[in-house]
């Protein structure tokens, strides 16, 4: 049985006071949500805060982004070290925005996801195609070639310390969700590529959808036999939304 992981992505949002609002309405409405786990992503510089606030509480939280270094001259770089230092649980790796914004590869998104494990973080590992890629019949390669290049550094059995996240980059911000016929598609392919290697890996993998998942459309998302949460970007920054999502997770 896999326990639903639903994790916000704040991405680059959010004030002092904003952020400590936000974290109220998380802690007051989290005992509503039944089974789910629950987990926020803050910008770096709020980690402290978050960290505080949700010590001694079911919500996780975890980094945006990591290096692939330990330490030293390598201006505005977090390390994973540094997350664990704070008691951070996930990191985000390879989110789409990284990969087509920063330049990162599936070499260096394999590093990371290694590092992260390596520092003792839960890696949420993004995959997903453009929207190009999609019309050209190239969701599954590209994906594959995505799931392959980690699979490869870190190798199969270690990929039960991995959590990923399918996110069609068509889907995120637009507004413009994937049905969730499309999502579980993908999802049914992801795990199906992993059993190939080792069915149990498969069995407990959990796979994520993000990709304006918000709460009108989060219960049919999920109720996909293959998608075991949500990585969820702008509903993740209001408290009502977020839970909602989380509620319909299980
Ligand atoms: C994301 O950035 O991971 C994401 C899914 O964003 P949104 O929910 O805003 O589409």
């Amino acid at each position: 049985m896999r326990q639903p992981l639903v994790t916000g992505n704040w991405k680059m949002n959010g004030s002092k006071q904003s952020i400590a609002d936000l974290l109220d309405g998380l802690k007051q409405g989290v005992g509503e949500v039944n089974s789910a786990e629950l987990a926020v992503c803050p910008p770096a510089i709020y980690i402290p805060q978050v960290a505080d606030s949700l010590a001694n509480t079911p919500i996780k939280w975890g980094g945006q982004n990591l290096s692939v270094e330990n330490q030293g001259a390598f201006t505005g770089e977090i390390s994973g070290d540094m997350l664990t230092d704070f008691n951070a649980r996930y990191v985000i790796v390879g989110h789409s925005e990284r990969r087509s914004l920063y330049g990162e590869t599936d070499t260096l998104v394999a590093d990371k996801v290694a590092k992260a494990l390596a520092c003792g973080l839960t890696p949420i590992l993004c995959v997903g195609e453009l929207l190009s890629e999609r019309e050209a019949e190239q969701t599954e390669s590209v994906v594959n070639r995505q799931l392959d290049a980690v699979v490869a550094k870190i190798g199969i059995d270690t990929m039960a310390q991995v959590v990923v996240a399918y996110e069609p980059v068509w889907a995120i911000g637009t507004g413009k969700t994937a049905t969730p016929e499309q999502a579980q598609d993908v999802h049914a392919f992801i795990r199906q590529r992993i059993a190939v290697q080792n069915v149990q890996v498969a069995d407990g993998l959990r796979i994520l959808y993000g990709g304006s998942m918000k709460a009108d459309n989060a219960a049919d998302l999920m109720a996909q036999p293959d998608i075991d949460g949500g990585l969820i970007g702008g509903a993740s920054l209001k408290a009502v939304e977020f839970l909602a999502i989380c509620k319909a997770a299980g």
